[in-house]
């Protein structure tokens, strides 16, 4: 630690002769060795300035807070362009709580030509902490970039430039479902029975939702995977969708009261594609037509949040 410490400084006071930037010199080591952000980069930099201490650089520090006060709070469509000037100390906090299943989309990018560096981050806060921890740095390179929700928690996107800097930046921000819809020309209006209902007088609750369409409606395969079919039981002719190692949530998927299906057991499908169609086999029999989707990840997970439209980002 004294050495990267010595090492640190060594390197801080080098950069005004190299243009070398301490972060290139030390980021490895910082980032992938020490686990450090940026941001927490440069405030040991303030320290070893001798600035962390003087009230210049505990506003830079607390400016984060003070922002998080009153964060923007971004809902599920948001863009933004935005100024920091040389002569303030401050911070943008954009805060959103997102449920599981749900999906993140963002665009960032700066618009002025300075290299003065911004610092831009997601974070993440566990239901009933206070404490946020860093998810990733954001790129300012304007591509898309998207994020599976696997816990339903708060989520806020930190933005900081460094003491004395002029920025520029434009960021965009949606949320919505990561799956589509597995009925074909279904929409979320044709949810009939939501997660958690009662079933058979209270005995147990309802591990799905309901979606009603027309007795033979196509019913799609969610993600790639591979599938397992079956005939008994309450649920009927049913299928088993599972995903491969890399698939989100290493989630499976439960359709049941299928009128037939279309697939045998251990056949690999793509998302999108017709497995099955609807109908009311199984314990159904007496109701209208309709598909029972289940999400299984770990126990049986609300698949709401998964069917609620895709995000869209907003146009400029
Ligand atoms: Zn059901």
């Amino acid at each position: 630690m004294v050495l990267l410490i010595a090492l640190l400084i060594t390197r801080d006071d080098l950069r005004q002769d190299a243009s070398e930037t301490f972060e290139d010199a030390f980021g490895y080591l910082a980032y992938d060795v020490l686990g450090w952000s940026p941001r927490e980069l440069f405030i040991l930099r303030l320290r070893f300035a001798g600035l962390l201490d003087s009230p210049l650089g505990k506003q830079w520090v607390g400016a984060v807070e003070e922002a998080s006060k009153n964060p923007v709070q971004t809902g599920s469509a948001y863009r933004t362009v935005n100024e920091f000037s040389r002569d303030e100390i401050s911070a943008d906090v954009y805060q959103l709580t997102l449920e599981q299943g749900q999906k993140l989309i963002w665009q960032f990018s700066r618009l002025d030509e300075a290299d003065n560096r911004l610092f831009a981050s997601l974070e993440r806060r566990e239901k009933g902490s206070q404490n946020w921890t860093t998810i990733t740095d954001l790129d300012t390179d304007k591509a898309i970039k998207s994020r599976f929700i696997s816990q339903s928690d708060d989520y806020r996107f930190v933005l900081q430039p460094e003491l004395f800097a002029s920025v520029e930046y434009s960021l965009a921000i949606a949320h919505g479902g990561s799956l589509p819809m597995p009925v074909e020309s279904a929409s979320r209006r044709d949810i009939g029975s939501v997660f958690g209902d009662p079933r058979d007088g209270g005995a147990r609750e309802h591990h799905g939702v309901d979606i009603f369409a027309d007795k033979r409606t196509p019913v799609t395969a969610v993600i790639d995977g591979q599938v397992r079919t079956g005939t008994g039981g309450i649920g009927g002719k049913h299928i088993w969708l599972t995903g491969g190692l890399l698939s989100p949530y290493g989630a499976r998927y439960y359709y049941a009261h299928l009128d037939g299906f279309v697939v045998s057991s251990g056949e690999d499908v793509q998302k999108g594609e017709i497995i099955g169609y609807v109908g009311n086999t199984g314990n159904a029999r007496t109701t209208p037509p309709h598909l029972h989707f289940g999400i299984y990840s770990g126990g049986p997970v609300d698949p709401e949040p998964f069917l609620t439209p895709e995000p869209v980002l907003p146009a400029r």
